[in-house]
């Protein structure tokens, strides 16, 4: 073999502007959680969300946790969440304490069912978290109507999905609160890193009251609860600020490259690409196919022939039922469904259209081949 060719499925963009703002935090020596960049890096992303507070924590599944546990979600209560995400999603919810029970999703957004979430209600429901999974935002009107009938706090899951909007507002700015991450292969990156963005001041404050070890403000080493040490770094600030000047940029680009997928793989019979629905505007995280014609083998075989043609791919995520902590019975008919036939392909901002050719040419190929 001389094909020496790789396409990985996402590389972050690190410009000389990134590091240049990285050098400079490090040479200010406000190396750990208090600098200006901390500042400026929330104040920014609230703004780019149109949320009045934003919280930068260590992680994704950090600000997850965080703002679980900052609405007072504990034990005994239980937190819908889909069947089809990544798994820190419904780990979150059990490090608060708390039991996730998994919604089905919905077949046309790949996201939470609102006619399955009303089904998995009971008297312990305190909340929902939505995921607006692989860029596509959650049908979040009818989330909130069921989140308002019954009382529930309602926290997006953004991690794959900065920018995106729903009716024309950000995702992050609709629910109680949203949660971003910042790790290495999202849409923006810090290394590692996270986000809470609310408008709600009281959450606002109790999260950042634990999120650096609950202590009192007026009497310093005096704390009342138990709290967390979740805080970001401001080198890794820097980096954030840095990279959300050139956000649009980077959704703009996400977008052409998934239109050129859709100019290039839509005659391929049998075969789906990522779904916008009208009220919608998806970043696309992950360029994603779906093949209904196959089943799960089928798919990972096309995804050992691409990786031999240098085209590095994921499946999609697994349903969190399905797995031995979560009771391993895959009890979700759609999310089993989804999941055995999506493959999730090259998405970093930085494919051309060469690329894009080449791995819709190869995934003809192979596709033709698997399915005769
Ligand atoms: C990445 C991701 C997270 C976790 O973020 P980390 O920063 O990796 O902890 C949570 N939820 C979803 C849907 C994600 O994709």
């Amino acid at each position: 073999m001389n094909n020496t060719k790789f396409i990985p499925v996402y590389e972050p963009e690190i410009n000389q502007e990134d590091v240049r703002c990285v050098f400079e935090a490090v040479n200010s020596g406000w190396v750990s959680s208090i600098g200006e960049y901390i500042n400026l890096f929330e104040k920014l992303f609230a703004d780019y969300v149109g949320v009045n507070y934003a919280l930068t924590v260590s992680n994704g599944t950090t600000a997850l946790h965080l703002a679980l546990v900052s609405l007072g979600i504990k034990e005994g209560d239980e937190v819908i969440v889909p069947d089809l995400t990544f798994v820190a999603t419904a780990n979150a919810v059990v490090h608060a304490g708390a039991t996730p029970v998994f919604a089905d999703i919905d077949e046309e957004t790949w996201c939470i069912d609102p006619a399955d979430i009303r089904k998995k209600i009971t008297s312990r429901t305190k909340a929902i978290i939505p995921v607006h999974l692989y860029g596509h935002p959650a049908d979040m009107d009818s989330i909130l109507n069921i989140a308002n009938e019954y009382g529930l706090f309602v926290i997006e899951d953004s991690a794959e999905a900065h920018g995106a909007e729903y009716k024309g507002k950000k995702v992050g700015s609709i629910g109680t609160c949203g949660v971003f991450s910042f790790y290495g292969n999202k849409i923006i990156t810090t290394g590692e890193g996270g986000i809470i963005t609310t408008n709600d001041q009281s959450l606002y404050e109790r999260a950042k009251f634990l999120r650096d070890h609950a202590m009192s403000r007026e009497k310093r080493y005096w704390h009342t609860d138990i709290g967390y040490n979740y805080r970001m770094t401001n080198l890794q600030a820097a980096l954030g600020v840095s990279q959300l000047k050139r956000i649009s940029n980077i959704i703009d680009r996400k977008r052409q490259i998934f239109s050129w997928y859709k100019e290039l793989l839509s005659d391929i019979e049998g075969l789906k690409l990522n779904p916008e629905k009208e009220w919608a505007k998806n970043v696309y995280w992950m360029v994603s196919v779906l093949f209904d014609e196959i089943n799960e083998e089928t798919r990972d075989n096309i995804m050992v022939k691409l990786r031999e043609k240098g085209i590095d791919t994921r499946p999609f995520f697994y349903p969190m039922s399905c797995m031995p902590m979560y009771g391993g019975k895959c009890v979700n008919r759609i999310a089993k469904y989804i999941s055995e036939r999506g493959i999730n392909l090259p998405s970093g901002p930085n494919l051309k259209r060469d690329d894009v050719e080449y791995i819709s040419g190869k995934i003809k190929d192979i596709v033709v081949e698997s399915l005769k």
